[in-house]
């Protein structure tokens, strides 16, 4: 895949190879809605980009939510009738159901087992659950070694704390030319599991940097959030600004070997939808394309009848339909550099799409202009991609008439957008198109509260 910014195939691995990099030290963190695991996390994240973090206190109302307790773990095990640490969860964080309240008991193994959990099907796996919203304990392990436990008594300790704290989420504002936003947004809320959670993280941590690094039209809005909770707990702080979103992409499960899968905003037509789908397309990978449905990430908050934002979600494997998803075996291995670099490709091409994307209109519009007078043939050249860049010119030229935008002419036309684009600066150059005055009459905001 090319994409104009990153033109050489090295950059791309390099970068592929520095996000799965990311994703190995955030690893062994142990990450929850709230808690030190988080802010750790974000921590680590602000060392490659400017992070602004957020502390919201606990019981703060969030329209039909309160801003849970925070939750703190420092050690959990379980001995079995011998001593011996059946459970412990300075092996894997994902042995302790995660906001498990304290606990510190002797009990038999026909009282301990309605808080052991382990996946039958897949035995040496430990699988991931929570208990955020009901007051309960539990572990988790491998079916394996819970076949191995005997009858007896158990000892079981949850050295955790569930007190008045704060949620914790992160928060990058990448100024454009125009108030207009992009809101990027990933969550942070799961301990040691890798496409779900970490592979977002990096991919928008590595967004952020290069588009930082490039001229910008729009305002790219990061957002690092405690699943559920932290994106409403956002919008409650932002209600008055969302209006600025033009656009917006959930991150999540984008660094499996899978292809890829976008699922569409509420509206299904918003013009993320068509540039997400457009650029999948024009990959050779496989791509499924899903309409809204009010399960997932996110999206859900941000396409919440109040707010119908614009926002879709990028995918791979989508959650729930691969066998490693909410287990220990979504680990640093399931994750691949090269597919994390070709999810930041598809990231930047869509941000590439809605930066290059426009209505313009043709000045010669009575009969086809001649291109060839111009020297516009000449300069599209005799090699194996002149076809293209003719029909794109021709195109272009047809389309434009106010009322097609170019990333209409790349859909009807299934060319490249940036085919299209580059066609359109060539007929810019040559005084045959012009600039259409915007569609519709946007609200105008006036300064900006960067990142607040
Ligand atoms: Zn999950």
């Amino acid at each position: 895949m090319t994409v104009g910014w990153l033109e050489a195939e090295g950059d791309l691995a390099a970068l592929g190879a520095a996000m799965h990099a990311l994703v190995v030290r955030l690893y062994p963190i142990c990450r929850s809605i709230t808690g030190p695991g988080v802010r750790e996390t974000l921590r680590l994240v602000r060392e490659m980009v400017p992070l602004e973090l957020h502390e919201v206190a606990s019981g703060t109302e969030v329209f039909d939510w309160a801003v849970p307790r925070e939750w703190s773990i420092r050690d959990a095990w379980v001995k079995d009738p011998h001593g011996r640490k059946v459970i412990d969860f300075r092996r894997s964080n994902l042995h302790v159901v995660s906001y498990s309240r304290p606990v510190r008991a002797r009990m038999s193994l026909t009282e301990l087992r309605p808080h052991l959990s382990s996946l039958p099907d897949r035995p040496r796996w430990i699988p991931y659950r929570t208990t955020y919203y009901a007051e309960n304990w539990g572990f988790c392990l491998s079916h394996e070694v819970l076949e191995r436990f005997e009858e007896g008594e158990y000892e079981v300790c949850i050295d955790a704390s569930l007190d008045d704290g704060s949620l914790t989420y992160g928060e990058l504002l990448v100024p454009g030319a125009s108030d207009d936003e992009v809101l990027i947004s990933c969550h942070v809320c799961h301990p040691s599991l890798c496409n779900d959670n970490l592979s977002g993280i990096a991919v928008a941590t590595y967004l952020a940097r290069l588009l930082s690094s490039r001229p910008r039209r729009y305002s790219y809005r990061f957002l690092f959030v405690p699943g559920t909770i932290g994106s409403i707990t956002w919008l409650c702080r932002n209600e008055s600004r969302v209006d600025r979103i033009r656009h917006g992409l959930v991150l999540t499960c984008i660094g499996d070997p899978g292809g890829f899968t976008y699922k569409r905003s509420r509206r299904g037509d918003a013009v993320i939808d068509r540039a997400a789908a457009h650029v999948l397309r024009h990959q050779d990978r496989p791509v499924e394309l899903r309409d809204f449905s009010p399960y997932g990430y996110d999206e859900r908050q941000y396409c919440s009848p109040g707010f119908d934002l614009p926002v879709g979600c990028l995918m791979r494997s989508p959650h729930g339909e691969f066998p490693q998803y909410h287990t220990s075996a979504d680990d640093p291995d399931f994750v691949r550099a090269e597919a994390l670099a070709q999810s930041l490709a598809v990231c930047a091409s869509v941000a590439a799409v809605l930066e290059g994307d426009g209505a313009y209109v043709n000045t010669s519009p009575k009969g086809e202009p001649r291109l060839g007078k111009r020297g516009i043939y000449r300069a599209v050249g005799g090699g194996l991609d002149s076809r293209s860049a003719e029909m794109a010119l021709l195109w272009v030229l047809n389309l434009s008439d106010g009322r097609h935008s170019l990333l209409d002419v790349a859909e009807r036309s299934a060319l490249p957008f940036e085919s299209v684009r580059r066609a359109a600066d060539t007929l810019l150059q040559h005084g045959l198109l012009r600039e259409s005055a915007p569609a519709s009459s946007r609200p105008q905001h006036h300064g900006r509260e960067g990142g607040a």
